[in-house]
């Protein structure tokens, strides 16, 4: 929860007097950092846990390295541009779900791919490859830098301990030659723990994804295609199918490619996940 400067500290008092637990702040750190008692905190962080979040010495906070690791650490002293803090316990941490999702996902318009990022992050997904198709209209972009931010922002808000990672956005043709070739048809025996690669196809009718996820149960990783604006050409899904991508289908509706995006992150977190 991220108040404006000011509203913290009016919060903390309101819950303080009301005996609400206050929400743990949590911020990441990389664990090189994290390796002594003494931690100094500076740059983002600093400005976030002074300015907005308006921490005093002796309060408590999560440190997260991203690596399964939480840290709790008091604070000792706050200036604007450095919070020194000491480390008081490390213990292993995961909200991390059983299933690695890898979303490829052809790159929209607009700034319809930070949608995206927020919440297939929030969702849980382990990495997204922005992917520059044949009808992508967008076929370039200088937005990895913002996109990174955006996934820190709504890791740490969702209380995740690992950062979404996000690629530089490639061609399809680089990122089907970047994959290793999976069994093929994982529609017809379960591929046993190996990485099951799916193409979202809204012309393809014949098996939808919940059906291909229940058939390949014990799958620890799932990487996601979904077409742009325009969806996929025939030449590209013949491609990734015979580089191994199974097609499936989420129904009967066309849907627009974020909620596409979205929705199967949720079908697949729900049937080999955590959600529920
Ligand atoms: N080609 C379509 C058109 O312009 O009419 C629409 C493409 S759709 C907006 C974008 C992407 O979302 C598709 O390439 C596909 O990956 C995914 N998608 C949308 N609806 C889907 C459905 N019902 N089943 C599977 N994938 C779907």
């Amino acid at each position: 929860m991220f108040f404006g400067i000011g509203q913290a500290s009016y919060h903390k008092r309101y819950a303080k007097k009301r005996g609400i637990v206050f929400p743990m702040i949590r911020i990441f750190l990389p664990a090189e950092q994290l390796r002594s008692e003494h931690i100094v905190i500076t740059g983002d962080n600093a400005r976030h846990l002074a300015l907005v979040l308006r921490v005093q010495p002796g309060e408590i906070i999560t440190i997260f390295d991203g690596q399964g690791y939480r840290y709790e650490c008091t604070v000792k002293q706050v200036h604007k541009r450095e919070i020194t803090v000491q480390m008081s316990r490390k213990e292993p941490y995961s909200v991390e779900s059983p299933i690695s999702v890898v979303l490829a996902q052809g790159l929209p318009k607009g700034d319809k791919m930070d949608l995206i990022i927020q919440k297939a992050t929030e969702l849980g997904t382990t990495r997204i490859i922005p992917l520059i198709t044949e009808r992508s209209q967008v076929k370039q972009t200088n937005k990895l830098v913002r996109w990174k931010k955006i996934a820190l922002s709504a890791s740490r808000q969702s209380g995740r301990d690992r950062i979404t990672d996000i690629s530089e956005a490639v061609t399809f043709s680089d990122f089907l030659a970047s994959q290793m070739s999976p069994p093929a048809k994982a529609y017809v025996e379960d591929i046993k723990g190996a990485t099951l690669n799916v193409l979202l196809s809204e012309d393809y009718k014949l098996r939808n994804l919940k059906e291909l996820l229940s058939r390949n149960s014990s799958v620890k990783e799932v990487v996601l295609m979904v077409g742009p604006e325009g969806g996929f050409s025939r030449t590209e899904v013949q491609t990734a199918t015979e580089k191994g991508f199974t097609e499936a289908s989420l129904g009967p509706r066309i849907l627009r490619t974020e909620t596409a995006s979205l929705a199967a992150i949720s079908i697949i977190q729900y049937t080999l996940g955590d959600m529920g």
